[in-house]
């Protein structure tokens, strides 16, 4: 783990979180390389552990049975996490590229991508096939076949190409699936027909015959056709066409063949094989580039070995040591293949052939004890120790630094405060030179022109509004972390109702080395003009210093006419209450900080962040909006009792409408809240008959700190309806109306709670 304590003196960035790359982040978890700052860049947030996925097919498993949760162990190992896909590599510049986010910089690198099967040369393939991986997408794929499977009627036929391991497990786990589902549903399980086609003379070639003769006698008993020496050439919607053979009709078709590697590394330079696997030496590094190392599937050693995740959990320790060893200058260990390893391979119903060698057995037992293995293996990777303070732990680790970098750290314990904090000029100049911060005709001076301070103008008739927000960052990602701070502030501007104009940045950067810091500072930058261009706001300036920890805000100008100025006293009675976003993004992140949630949660809570309040603020002022505010800090309850306190009217909320982030109901639930909310909770006060609804267990969530937190705003009664569906349409998928507004009636308190919804339309 890269402890608080030590300056970044190497990045190593892991691609791919396949199952190599699960063992590597445990095991620097648990013996962390001080100076060494890990990076994790995955597509997909979970993992699914191959030895169960078939079972999860068939329905023995749940998602998260067999899924590892890459956010929390990327935590539990101090590695930043991008969720994102890598499609280039530049191995003179150490840099990968990263579509929709700045390149990423690289002193090691290792790729544990995996594979997938190979659609490309076959016509029709990657239209009508579904192919097993990526693996999201076929999950994705697999539940709509389903449906589709179940709302047929008469024959419904699937052809599996690919007659592996891989293909003849997943055959049999949906047949196993689709057939109980139509038995339960009182349909005809019999109406389900598999055929199951392979190029070669036989299925699972690389299995000794006594597997593939018990194989072929459950293919048979469960009524599966066995298509041998059928290289299918071409797949149609309703058919598949082999060589030389008469074509198989079919209703779907899963793609199971062999595996194929991406472009990218080859294009790039490195050593690969003719089908793009990259070619590394036994201790997982590259032929031609000993800062690089892959493993898994994408891997090709010396001594080849099958496509098969029991090699890449194998490779995981010894891939793991070897960069811990690249990374401080030691000799590299070697990786020793097993030439048999038993192979467990299940029939789809809670039974298993075990495959070793020329050896094999079956057994319902088999399955149990392959259950046991595949359940013991997941424990490993979420079941993670609890978080505990940060030891002490050495400043660098031995034979991290070179002697230009430890002359470069000697002057960090040096470093001043005041304005000798302030980011060096050369690194601010190398960032400026890289961003591109916009102009506009009333930004008289800007960054284009850079000067002692911006100077702006205010066209005639306009006013200018002005916020400003700055916090610390809670996480790591400096990209997305801009993105989210430039949204927060610019939120403000927005429930004024006004355009943004322009911006000055304000951040802090932790101390470390110049290249290290100006990475930081680039990330970050970019993503808050990621969000600043689109809203045509241009950046006009700034401040950056060096600090302990990352901390990023953004004073923010907007224009807006006089007339046209919401403020949150405008609220009518009779107006629906409209929230644009969802809540929860307090007590989620405070169960981050704990690894207490799951990835997705957390994905899904920096998506809601990341979406700009812009067009809800165009499309709430289309319906006729008489006030507004942005929900963050003190909440929804802070917010809305702010607005009635200021337009001097009551509001009834009605609890269950108010749209919450997927995991947010759960981390309250189970007690954890934002540091915050103690000090929001005071305002309870404003809330009538408290006794009846402080027990529902939403209700905590009024009183959740939000972070770039939608808009709320009072809408006309008649046009709520239409304003969120507008609202909807333009991705604002959870807005609702949450509420009404009412004349001040008797009682001290203005707000009143309805537990459920009123029922009406929305
Ligand atoms: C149906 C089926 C059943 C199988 N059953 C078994 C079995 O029982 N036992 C067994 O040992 N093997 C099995 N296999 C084979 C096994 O799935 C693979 O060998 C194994 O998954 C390879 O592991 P890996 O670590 O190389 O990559 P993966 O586990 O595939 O992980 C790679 C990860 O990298 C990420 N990624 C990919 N590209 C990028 C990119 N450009 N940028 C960032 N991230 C990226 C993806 O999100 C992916 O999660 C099965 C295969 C199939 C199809």
């Amino acid at each position: 783990m890269q402890s608080a304590n030590s300056p970044v003196v190497k990045d190593l960035v892991l691609v791919g979180g396949g199952h190599a790359h699960v063992a590597v982040l445990r095991r620097l978890a648990m013996r962390p390389v001080p100076g060494l700052r890990l990076t994790l860049i995955a597509r997909d947030l979970h993992t699914p552990y191959s030895g169960m996925l078939p079972g999860y097919v068939a329905g023995h498993y749940g998602y998260d049975d067999c899924h590892i949760d890459l956010r929390p162990l990327a935590q539990f190992a101090g590695a930043r996490l991008y969720h994102a896909e890598v499609d280039g590599l530049d191995l003179a510049g150490q840099t990968l590229r990263v579509p929709g986010r700045p390149p990423v910089t690289f002193d090691l690198l290792s790729i544990n991508t995996g594979s997938r099967p190979c659609t490309l040369n076959v016509p029709g393939a990657a239209e009508h096939a579904i192919p097993v991986k990526p693996i999201d997408g076929f999950l994705v794929r697999w539940e709509a076949l389903t449906r589709r499977c179940l709302a047929s009627r008469g024959p419904f036929r699937i052809g599996v190409v690919g007659g592996g391991a891989g293909g003849v497990e997943l055959a049999l786990a949906v047949l196993y699936r689709l057939r109980r589902l139509l038995g339960e549903g009182g349909d005809d399980p019999g109406r389900v027909h598999l055929a199951l086609l392979t190029q070669g003379p036989e299925i699972l070639p690389s299995h000794s015959p006594g597997v593939r003769a018990r194989f072929l006698r459950v293919l048979r008993e469960r009524g599966v056709e066995v298509l041998t020496d059928h290289r299918v050439i071409e797949v149609a919607a309703d058919a598949l066409r082999a060589e030389g053979q008469e074509s198989v009709p079919v209703d779907a078709v899963l793609w199971v063949t062999n595996a194929s590697a991406p472009a990218w590394p080859g294009e790039a330079g490195l050593a690969v094989t003719d089908e793009g696997f990259v070619r590394v030496d036994d201790h997982l590094q590259s032929v031609s580039h000993p800062g690089v190392f892959a493993a898994g599937d994408l891997a090709a050693l010396p001594d080849p070995r099958p496509k098969s995740g029991v090699f890449a959990v194998r490779q995981g320790p010894v891939l793991a040591d070897n960069l811990r060893r690249a990374a401080t200058g030691r000799g590299l260990r070697r990786y020793r293949p097993q030439r048999r390893f038993l192979g467990l391979i299940s029939t789809g119903d809670r039974y298993a052939v075990a495959s070793r060698g020329g050896w094999s057995l079956e057994g319902a037992w088999l399955w149990q004890a392959k259950d046991w293995i595949d359940r013991r293996f997941m424990r490993r990777f979420n079941d993670l120790p609890p978080m505990s303070a940060d030891k002490a732990a050495p400043a660098l680790a031995a034979g991290i630094a070179d002697q230009e970098a430890i002359r470069e750290l000697s002057t960090l314990a040096m470093r001043c405060g005041g304005c000798g904090a302030k980011v060096g000029s050369s690194v601010l100049t190398r960032v400026m030179q890289r961003l591109a911060a916009g102009t506009r005709a009333d930004v008289l001076v800007g960054l284009d022109a850079p000067d002692d301070a911006a100077v702006l103008a205010v066209p005639p008739g306009k006013l200018l509004v002005q916020s400003v927000d700055y916090f610390r960052a809670f996480i790591d990602d400096a990209y997305v972390f801009g993105q989210i701070a430039a949204n927060h502030a610019l939120g403000d501007v927005f429930a004024m109702g006004a355009e943004p104009q322009s911006a000055l940045a304000i951040a802090t950067v932790p101390y470390g080395r110049e290249r290290v810091v100006e990475q930081a500072l680039y990330e970050l930058m970019s993503g808050a003009l990621a969000v600043l261009a689109p809203t045509g706001a241009v950046l006009a300036g700034g401040h950056t210093s060096e600090g302990a920890e990352l901390a990023f805000g953004l004073a923010v100008n907007g224009l807006v006419d006089p007339d046209a100025v919401w403020r949150k006293g405008g609220l009518k009675p009779g107006d629906r209450l409209v929230l644009t976003k969802p809540v929860g993004t307090g007590t989620l992140f405070a169960a981050d900080m704990r690894r207490l949630t799951k990835g997705r949660w957390i994905d899904a809570a920096i998506a809601s962040m990341i979406l700009s309040n812009h067009a809800a603020a165009v499309c709430l002022r289309r319906h006729g909006a008489s006030a507004c505010t942005d929900v963050t800090g003190f909440g929804l309850l802070g917010h809305l009792v702010e607005m009635t306190r200021a337009s001097g009217v009551d509001a009834v909320l009605e609890l269950e409408a108010i749209p919450l982030l997927e995991g947010a109901a759960e981390t309250v639930a189970a007690g954890i809240l934002s540091s915050l909310q103690p000090q929001n909770l005071r305002l309870r006060r404003a809330v009538r008959d408290l006794e009846q609804v402080a027990r529902h267990p939403w209700f905590p969530l009024l009183f959740d700190p939000q972070t770039a937190g939608g808009l709320l705003a009072g809408v006309p009664a008649d046009r709520a309806d239409a304003c969120v569906a507008e609202l909807r349409t333009l991705g604002y998928l959870d807005a609702g109306a949450i509420g009404r507004v009412e004349a001040t009636g008797e009682t001290a308190e203005p707000i009143a709670i309805v537990i459920g919804t009123t029922g009406g339309p929305l």
